[in-house]
């Protein structure tokens, strides 16, 4: 199989869940007898392009129209470079971005799609995928009976890939888009400077315990920075409007899987479990000792987050000093 890999960045460097989808693609290939391409979208992507050169080939679309990310405008490119390249399968991550985005490609080309994929195998030359239904109660093996398949990896069911011994090769190529009208005015700076919750090894993460945006900060926000890790929260706090969308965990947020998860007032809803449970550590604090989120700790403490987080943050410091 010939797969395309569309891969993300931050304007310098390639995010750490494209390495995921590129070790899912290559596992296909490898079981396939198949190819990895990269493409890479933006605009002054000379930093980018290298970065991802070194895991794999890359086709850059290097482009002024594709600096901020317009799904329908990087949506033309990716079409058009499947098109001309003949690929069997697209794969990006399970990113909102990526998601608007290969939706697109999909449908431009008639094309079959699995979102959301935890797992694969090669069976008889056909791809199963393996996807989570009804908030992971349940995992479905799915086969898409057509192509081009556009396919989405949870990054957290996939280790990154490592460098190639031999850097891949750095193609440009044409991007000829149209607007579609949006025109993006500007994007939200994350909140405190920290990592995405996708990204980072630590999570600390709010419940409706927290009863303020400047407690949520104080608090939640001090622990995660302590850690050098990304502050997270539960719908609830989105909904109240005492956390950014962005922060939420869940299976309507963002699907993680750190080295450690710290839920502090999170009661352990199955939609939020949906979102963290796959957490390697696993410690919460509730002063609900029968809270569901303790059935899925490895550590917990049954207190008041305002009176044990405190506590924390100042050991924390000491030990720090
Ligand atoms: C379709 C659908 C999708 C959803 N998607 C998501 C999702 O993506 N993510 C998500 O998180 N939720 C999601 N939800 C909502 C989910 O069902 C829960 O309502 C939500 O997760 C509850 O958030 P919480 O744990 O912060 O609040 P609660 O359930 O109210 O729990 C608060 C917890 O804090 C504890 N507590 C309170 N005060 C203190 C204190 N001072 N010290 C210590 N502990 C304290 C309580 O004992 C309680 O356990 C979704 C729901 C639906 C229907």
């Amino acid at each position: 199989m010939k797969l395309l890999v569309h891969i993300e960045h931050d304007g310098v460097a390639v995010r750490r869940g494209s390495l995921s989808a590129l070790r899912f693609a290559q596992d296909v290939a490898e079981k396939t007898g198949g190819s990895v391409q990269g493409i890479v979208l933006g605009s002054g992507l000379e930093a980018v392009a290298s970065d991802a050169s070194r895991y794999v080939s890359v086709s850059v679309a290097d482009d002024p129209a594709l600096g901020s990310v317009v799904a329908g405008s990087h949506a033309q490119v990716i079409t058009a470079a499947v098109e001309s390249g003949g690929f069997d399968v697209v794969v990006g991550t399970s990113t909102s971005a990526a998601k608007d985005t290969l939706g697109r490609v999909g449908g431009s080309l008639g094309g079959y799609m699995a979102s959301d994929v935890v797992g694969h195998e090669v069976s008889d030359g056909d791809l199963l995928f393996k996807r989570p239904m009804f908030a992971g109660s349940a995992i479905a093996t799915v086969r898409l009976n057509g192509g081009p398949q556009v396919v989405t990896v949870r990054d957290s069911s996939y280790e990154p890939c490592e460098p190639a011994t031999e850097a891949g090769a750095i193609t440009p190529v044409e991007a000829s888009v149209t607007s579609g009208g949006v025109e993006v005015t500007g994007a939200p700076a994350a909140q405190g400077g920290r990592p995405d919750v996708t990204e980072a090894q630590v999570v600390v993460s709010g419940g409706r315990a927290w009863k303020s945006s400047e407690d949520f900060e104080s608090h939640v926000g001090t622990l995660a920075d302590l850690f050098g890790g990304a502050a997270g929260s539960s719908r609830a706090l989105v909904d109240s409007g005492i956390t950014p969308n962005e922060l939420q965990v869940g299976q309507t947020g963002k699907i993680i899987a750190p080295q450690l998860y710290l839920a502090l007032g999170i009661s352990g809803a199955v939609q939020h479990l949906a979102g963290m449970r796959n957490s390697k550590v696993i410690a919460a604090i509730n002063e609900d000792k029968d809270a569901p989120i303790f059935q899925v700790s490895n550590y917990g403490i049954v207190g008041d987050v305002y009176e044990v987080v405190p506590d924390l943050i100042e050991r924390l410091k000491e030990a720090d000093a």
